[in-house]
């Protein structure tokens, strides 16, 4: 017993923690406890009902409170699962990873797609893989899930309804569960560099924006006008925006206003790159930022975080040419 590596397991809801309410499923409190038992035999597990939500309904004001609970507590524990509902997981696995640069300890986010009172649920699984990771001892903020782990900031829900719902996008998964076990890659996770820190002051005014023909670019001048300072933009393929016409008017404006631009592509694979196509080309000279190969999840939240932390429009340049923990490939 005095040698099981000490796990904080948070709980903030989710289909794991699930079970039938009048309306549908709803996460209630305490329905991890009696899976958490079995797995007493290979952890020491203190538990940490932290909130009980929905994830549809975890806002930038729950990942704050999450942030500074794992800062706070790290120096306790070995690792700490937060369990968490998969719809908005890769957004709050994303924005933790900025908020917390340099964590000295493994943070590993699961959930599940069946909730864990159903006998067939695949949350003892991930939960398992989840507290396998906590336990390695490497740092970082990662996902687990269907015996894969990958980085936070990499993580993309894909699916719905199916098992294997989350993919590590543009990068490879940190650890997998093999016939030996949690089998770890190591040029993926995270080793001990830095001082850790809690950096979890994060802007709302940031707008995701997906290029659909036909869309007007005065779009743009309302998105100033409603006050965002930051809008990221899934553009086509390789990061393709309309430039016929005044089509690239309501971007130059809102980068002359000091709004931070970053263009990202729709395509789920690969990297954007605006050099390749006129249409990328004339972007850059307007001072766009690229998005390259990050999720979008990845760099709506670093957008937030860089507006957040108070970072200028070229100090948000330099950040994004840049990899944090991992989230950019440069
Ligand atoms: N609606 C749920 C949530 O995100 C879905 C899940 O956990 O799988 O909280």
């Amino acid at each position: 017993m005095g040698n099981l590596k000490h796990i904080l397991l948070l709980t903030t809801g989710g289909t794991i923690a699930s079970v039938e309410g009048g309306q549908g499923l709803e996460p209630r409190q305490g329905v991890l406890d009696g899976y958490i038992s079995q797995l007493a035999r290979f952890y020491k597990i203190t538990v940490q009902e932290l909130m009980c939500l929905d994830s549809s309904n975890m806002q930038p004001a729950q990942w704050q409170e999450i942030a500074r609970t794992v800062f706070q507590c790290r120096k306790d524990y070995d690792g700490i699962v937060i369990s968490h509902g998969t719809d908005t997981m890769a957004y709050t696995a994303s924005a933790l990873t900025f908020m917390l640069p340099h964590i000295d300890l493994p943070v590993v986010f699961t959930g599940s797609q069946l909730p864990l009172p159903d006998v067939l649920s695949d949350g003892p699984d991930n939960l398992r893989t989840a507290f396998a990771m906590a336990a390695s001892g490497y740092p970082g903020v990662y996902l687990a899930f269907d015996r894969k782990v990958m980085r936070g900031c990499r993580a993309v829900k894909v699916r719905a309804s199916g098992f294997s719902a989350f993919e590590s996008v543009n990068a490879r998964y940190a650890a997998v569960v093999s016939n030996r076990g949690l089998t770890v890659d190591h040029s993926i996770v995270s080793h001990k560099q830095g001082v850790p820190a809690l950096k979890d002051k994060i802007s709302n005014n940031v707008f995701l924006l997906k290029l659909t023909p036909g869309l007007s670019t005065d779009i743009f001048d309302t998105l100033v006008d409603m006050g965002y300072r930051g809008i990221v933009v899934e553009a086509f393929g390789l990061g393709g925006v309309n430039v016929l016409g005044s089509g690239l008017e309501g971007v130059r404006r809102a980068i002359e206003q000091g709004v931070s631009v970053v263009i990202t592509t729709q395509c789920l694979y690969d990297s954007s790159d605006l050099r390749v196509y006129q249409v990328g080309n004339k972007l850059l000279e307007l001072g766009v930022l690229q998005g390259r190969d990050m999720t979008t999840e990845a760099a709506l939240t670093k957008l937030m975080w860089c507006i957040g932390q108070g970072l200028t429009p070229e100090e948000i340049r330099c950040a994004f040419a840049e990899s944090f923990a991992g989230e950019i490939t440069v």
